[in-house]
């Protein structure tokens, strides 16, 4: 969607902020023994807490045949992104990687945001694979000026991982948000600079790199959401929800340790 009022954005700013908060408190809560269930509980109370509503809760995609029923989307190691923590008995373990994506509905104003944390430690690899995934996502942000195009975010986010020994996967990507959690224009994860729809001053958009530790083929599980790696390695995954303003990207769903 674009954003019109200062009213409009107020709102945007106040959900991410609150989006933020809840994001951190999930990825502390990610310790050996936490049920994923247990983390979708809590992801909802929280939510719910703060007078929101789970975005995710209900929400069909298009192409989908059936609603996604939990709030919290969470991927562990080979798990990609869309894993269903309400349907799943996995008890988090010393050395996971979890990826923790969440939509917060505040006001009518919807917004995205994901991170990927080791539950106790990870190895050097692990934390590398993490830590490039993350920065793709920050120079993704940067350059999402007003005037640019959607392929300069795509270019952008494949460049980052060229010579890291980990594959993009660019089938998947970010996308508009704010109205409906998913909207038009798709922000794939590779694509030519210059090319696609030019970014103007209002837009909402959710930037969202993911990247696999081996290669870039992803399979979806039986439960028809679970997006997971072929050959079995971990994946990570970071996304904000940003504003396009006229002096540049407003990354609204910052956590607090990011501030
Ligand atoms: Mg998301
Ligand atoms: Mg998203």
């Amino acid at each position: 969607m674009i954003i019109h009022t200062q009213k409009e954005r107020d709102i945007f700013i106040e959900a991410g902020r609150r989006l933020g908060v809840v994001l951190e408190k999930l990825g502390k809560a990610a310790r050996p023994g936490v049920s994923v269930g247990e983390l979708d509980k809590m992801a909802e109370q929280l939510i719910c807490d703060g007078g929101d509503e789970p975005s995710f809760l209900g929400y069909t995609p298009e192409g989908s045949g059936r609603a996604y029923p939990a709030s919290l989307c969470l991927s562990v190691n080979e798990e990609v992104v869309h894993g269903i923590p309400t349907e799943s008995p996995r008890i988090l373990k010393e050395g996971d990687l979890v990826g923790l994506d969440l939509g917060l509905t505040h006001n009518g104003a919807i917004v995205d945001s994901a991170l990927t944390v080791p539950v106790g430690k990870s190895n050097k690899t692990g934390y590398k694979l993490m830590e490039v995934t993350a920065t793709a996502l920050e120079a993704a942000i940067a350059v999402s000026q007003p005037g640019a195009h959607v392929g300069d975010i795509s270019h952008t986010i494949e460049q980052s991982f060229v010579s890291t020994g980990f594959s993009v996967v660019k089938i998947l990507g970010g996308h508009g948000v704010g109205k409906y959690v998913h909207e038009e224009p798709f922000i794939a994860n590779a694509g030519r600079a210059g090319t696609g729809e030019e970014l103007v001053t209002g837009m909402v958009l959710a930037l969202e790199p993911i990247a696999n530790e081996g290669r870039a083929s992803v399979i979806i599980a039986n439960d028809g959401y679970t997006y997971c790696t072929k050959d079995g390695s971990r994946s990570a995954h970071f996304e904000h929800t940003i504003l396009i303003e006229e002096n540049g990207p407003l990354v609204v769903t910052r956590r607090p340790s990011e501030k």
